[in-house]
């Protein structure tokens, strides 16, 4: 993502950001009610997290959209969450993000903090391959409980 489609989504407003969140599965689309198991509906929230909450059209029951998501709890709105993302991934300092974004440094270290964690997560659960498989060397797995990542050698 670079700056010119971080601009496009956060300017579309809480409705272009639930998307864009939506879209790469970090927050659900919808529901279906636990009493009448009817859809819910997406209605606005104001102040929420995510701008929207769930509603049952039958029972008018509620939910937030951001539940048994990533951000269920959270005090941010998802632009500032989005914001923090981008900068984070740009490299940007924890002094100029918190100036950009409008939260505190400790806010900035923290979601700092969770995007490591889940980038660290990721690559230890998912299998890399190393060198071309039938080319180089055979197909080697790293972080299949199998064994370790081979040592590094002159040829490597
Ligand atoms: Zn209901």
């Amino acid at each position: 993502m670079g700056i010119f489609h971080f601009g496009r989504i956060v300017g579309g407003g809480d409705e272009e950001v639930l998307k864009y969140f939506q879209e790469h599965g970090l927050v659900r689309c919808g529901a279906h009610c636990q009493p009448c198991g009817r859809a819910m509906s997406q209605i606005k929230k104001k102040g929420s997290t995510t701008g929207y909450m769930l509603r049952c059209p039958s029972c008018r029951c509620k939910e937030s959209m951001s539940k048994d998501s990533f951000f269920d709890g959270s005090h941010l709105t998802l632009a500032k969450t989005l914001a923090l993302m981008y900068f984070w991934a740009v490299e940007t300092s924890v002094v100029q993000t918190t100036s950009h974004v409008g939260v505190s440094s400790a806010t900035v270290v923290q979601w700092y903090q969770y995007f490591c964690d889940i980038c660290s997560w990721k690559l230890q659960c998912m299998p890399a391959s190393l060198g071309r498989p039938g080319k180089d060397r055979p197909d080697r797995r790293i972080c299949d409980g199998e064994g370790q990542v081979p040592p590094r050698t002159s040829a490597t």
